[in-house]
């Protein structure tokens, strides 16, 4: 696809100078994307991916939500002046947004400046799916996806064992605590998967990696699938998933590598068929591939 003429407001790296919505190309969204960022002082997450984009910072730039609101409304504008649709506007920057006191409170704004200036625009918010385990947070994400705000929740899952997730999350946060958590989630609330494909250390994901990771994929496809809901509400379950590869530069590389398109194809290809055999496809599934 043709990237449309944005130039120089193309640059994620605004979101280390203090930036609170920062206009990207998104692959994944196909289009101009406003990232909004609410860590404009320094990262802060719950995971340590290898990838990770976010170069070390730390400014004396708190968030507010007045800034973001006048950087929100300034983006819209001048998306609008250059005749550019606004494909989406996603929580995402410097870290894991749920973890912000701010989030929610910033939530609400977006999705009402969305209302009145760009009702086309989808708000998402990307995540690593740690919040989850915060039943306060569960229930407002829970809310805010099947409600009027409509938000798309893009649900990390890198792994599909607790040997890649280690190594893929460096993180604290137990494997055993967040796939229960997320498994819930997907049974209450419709969320796309998003999976990073990535080599570590010159190796790709092992093939056991692989085949539990689809198994997982399934598994809460089925468990949507399986959710009772309401009709003219949001339907619960998997309704996308993303695979993507290595794109940009992270300052932990050559640690991580991309892999070859033709991987993330034969992946994408698999969990395909396997969705298929499972029979849980009672609403299609869209598998994307970001190489
Ligand atoms: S979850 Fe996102 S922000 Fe956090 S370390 Fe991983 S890639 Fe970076």
């Amino acid at each position: 696809m043709d990237r449309p003429p944005i130039g120089p407001i193309d640059n994620h790296r605004q979101r280390e100078q203090g930036v609170l919505v920062y206009p990207v190309y998104s692959r994944r969204s196909q289009g101009l994307s406003l990232g909004i960022n609410l860590f404009p002082d320094r990262k802060r997450c719950t995971f340590d991916c290898p990838y990770c984009e976010v170069f070390p910072f730390e400014r004396d730039k708190p968030f507010t939500q007045a800034l973001m609101e006048a950087q929100l409304y300034g983006e819209l504008e001048a998306a609008a002046r250059r005749g550019i649709a606004v494909k989406d506007i996603a929580f995402s920057g410097n870290g894991e947004p749920t973890l912000s006191p701010d989030f929610f409170r910033a939530l609400k704004v977006a999705a009402r400046i969305r209302d009145e200036a760009a009702k086309e625009a989808a708000l998402v918010l990307i995540t690593n799916g740690t919040g989850l385990l915060e039943r306060a947070t569960f229930q407002a994400l829970r809310q805010a996806a099947c409600g009027p705000a409509a938000l798309h929740i893009w649900l990390k899952l890198d792994a599909g064992t607790e040997a890649w997730y280690t190594r893929m999350a460096a993180s604290p946060v137990p494997w055993a605590r967040l796939i229960p958590a997320m498994t819930a989630f997907t049974g209450c609330a419709p969320v796309t998967i998003q999976t990073m494909l990535c080599a570590i250390q010159g190796r790709p994901p092992p093939p056991e990696e692989a085949a539990a990771w689809e198994r997982l994929v399934v598994t809460l496809a089925e468990t949507g699938a399986a959710a009772a809901w309401a009709p003219g509400q949001a339907r619960p379950g998997v309704t996308a998933v993303q695979l993507y590869g290595k794109a940009r530069p992270a300052p932990r590389d050559p640690w991580t590598t991309a892999l070859a398109p033709a991987y993330l194809e034969a992946r994408a290809a698999a969990l395909k068929a396997a969705l298929a055999a499972a029979l849980v496809c009672t609403a299609p599934i869209s598998i994307q591939v970001f190489p």
